[in-house]
Formats: structure tokens, C-alpha cells, sequence
């Protein structure tokens, strides 16, 4: 589902699922098969690895996945202060 960046080799990552906006978005193609309907759905949600207790949460948009480490403090990695 997503990769994140552990140092371990042996590194074991629960996910648990959060929100998702279900909407089914029906494939569309113009005659260049390019899919003008994409899949818009936002999926979110975290994983905490189980051998170096780090989390992480995930945020998939478009099939792409974003994943961003949650500190100790609780606060966001990325975020600016
Ligand atoms: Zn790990």
C-alpha cells in the first residue's frame, strides 16, 4: 500500500485504515485512451511499525501516495513552524 522509510530490514508496518471519500468514478476515455474521468478519491490513514515504533501517515490522491512520518511530539514533520 505504501512504502515509508524504516531503517530496518525487518521492519513490520500495521496499517490502519482512516477516511476515504467512496465516490465511483467511472472510467472515461477519449480516443487517445487517456482516462479524462479520473479517480479523485481521497484515502487516508496510518501505520505504525511495529520493530522501531515509528508512525505514519498516508494520504493517497490520484494513485499517488503521499507519506509523511509523525514525530514523537505528535507534530507533523512537514509542517512549518
Ligand atoms: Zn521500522
Amino acid at each position: 500500500m505504501f512504502k515509508v522509510e524504516c531503517e530496518r530490514d525487518d521492519c513490520a508496518i500495521s496499517a490502519s485504515e482512516g477516511m476515504s471519500t467512496l465516490v465511483y468514478y467511472v472510467p472515461i476515455y477519449n480516443k487517445h485512451g487517456e482516462n479524462i474521468n479520473p479517480d479523485m478519491n481521497t484515502k487516508s490513514g496510518s501505520g505504525l511499525c511495529n520493530k522501531c515504533k515509528r508512525q505514519w501517515i498516508y494520504k493517497t490522491v490520484r494513485n499517488e501516495t503521499t507519506v509523511t512520518e509523525v514525530t514523537r511530539d505528535g507534530s507533523n514533520t512537514n509542517a512549518s513552524r
